[in-house]
Formats: C-alpha cells, structure tokens, sequence
C-alpha cells in the first residue's frame, strides 16, 4: 500500500507515521516547485543564449524593466539579484559594452550613480520576458480562484525567505508602506494601494514593483497580520 493511500488503517498510534506521511507529502510540493524551477532556468539559458546573454545579463535588464524609469543603484542590484556587487559589476561592464544600459544621476541626488535602460535595452529587456512565456499556458490552467490562492501563496513562501534571509527582498505589496490589506472586506478587490489610490486583489498581488516603498517594521508586522487574517 503507498503511503498516500486513502487506506485508515496507517499506524498513527505514536504519530511517527503521521509526521512521516506529512513530510513525503511536503517534498513532494518541493519536487513540484523543483521542477518548475529547473525548467525556467533551461528556459532562460536557452533564451539568453539566443540574444548573447547570460542568465545574470537577462536577469540585470529585466529588474531594470520592472523598476524603469527610476533605474536602480549598483547595491540594489546586487541585492535583487542576491549575488556579489562584483559579480553584478561585471554583468553591468558587458551590458554597458552593448550599449544596452546607461548610467544616470538622478535628479533628487547630484552624487548618486544610477543604472538605467537605453532604447535597444528596453528592447531587449522586453525580449527576456519571453523566456518565462512558456509557463502562460500552465497557469492559464488555474481558474481565476485558483491563480489568486497561488499568487498569496507565493507570497507567504516569499516572504518566509526573505526573513531568513534565503532570497533577495522583494518589492513586494505584502511588504510595502502603501499597502493596504482588506481595505474593502467583502469585495472582489480587497486590497487597497494608497500610491495609486486603487483596490486590487489578491491575483494583482505585485511581487515586484517600481513603486514599492519598504514599510517601516511595526507597519509592515500589522499589514502582515491583516492580510494573512482574511486568507
Ligand atoms: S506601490 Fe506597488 S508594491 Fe506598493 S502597494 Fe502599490 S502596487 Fe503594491
């Protein structure tokens, strides 16, 4: 009989088979995720090679997608892409060379450096886009329900990493200072984003955004609390 048989004669008596049971079935979500992770980074080699890429180089163009027009700093960079600066230096020197990304000072700080996208950059950085397309028809698999049960499920592993410090910070809504969670309980969009002034729901749930502004700790706990109360 497999262990995930529906049989209710599974020894439960010291609760060891019970715990063994709950475990195989979490690796077996871990397998799941695994697999989807590996073919994405198949994916992303594969387009990367097509456009004389690497994963990083893709990767530097599309948070500089996500965060565009504001661009972001070396620092940030490296952080987003959880690697070291001078890993992320030698990306910036190869996509700089191709003229795909600038350096920029923003207005609000004359002594600030800041990397930007170029005109065939945004071009290009569009095209890394593509390289996760193939995961469109998977989740248009998931009715509107299950896609929104995902999406705060995602959020809730995400945010798990990020405070063990196992994933780059996200910008995310879960952990931003204009969140608003269950503004508009009992609606469709439950949420509320005070930068744009508009309810949203859980399927619209931003895991990056360039608006994002990180909430200050005691904010960022009762967001956490309100949000994760109305699952
Ligand atoms: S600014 Fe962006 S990250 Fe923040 S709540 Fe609004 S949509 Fe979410």
């Amino acid at each position: 009989m497999p262990w995930f048989s529906h049989d209710r004669t599974i020894p439960t008596d010291d609760g060891s088979a019970a715990l063994d049971r709950e475990s195989a079935i979490r690796r077996q979500l871990i397998a799941g995720l695994v697999k989807i992770g590996l073919a994405t980074r198949q994916h992303a080699w594969a387009g990367g090679e097509q456009r004389g890429l690497t994963p990083t180089q893709g990767q530097v163009l599309a948070i500089l997608l996500q965060r565009a027009p504001h661009g972001a700093r070396v620092t940030e960079l490296a952080t987003a892409l959880g690697v070291s600066q001078a890993t992320t230096s030698v990306a910036l020197k190869a996509l700089t060379e191709k003229g795909l990304i600038q350096r920029t000072t923003p207005e609000d700080d004359g002594r600030a450096v800041v990397l930007t996208l170029t005109d065939a950059g945004l071009e290009e950085a569009r095209q890394t886009l593509s390289w996760t397309d193939f995961l469109i028809d998977s989740v248009d698999e998931l009715d509107e329900a299950e896609q929104a049960a995902f999406q705060r499920s995602i959020v809730k592993m995400i945010r798990a990493m990020q405070l063990k410090g196992q994933i780059p910070v996200s910008r995310m809504c879960a952990t931003c200072t204009w969140f608003r969670p269950n503004a508009h309980p009992g609606s469709d969009h439950p949420h509320h984003c005070a930068y744009v002034d508009a309810p949203f729901g859980d399927r619209q749930l931003r895991l990056e955004c360039s608006d994002f502004k990180a909430a200050a700790p005691e904010l960022a706990e009762r967001n956490w609390e309100e949000f994760v109360g109305v699952g």
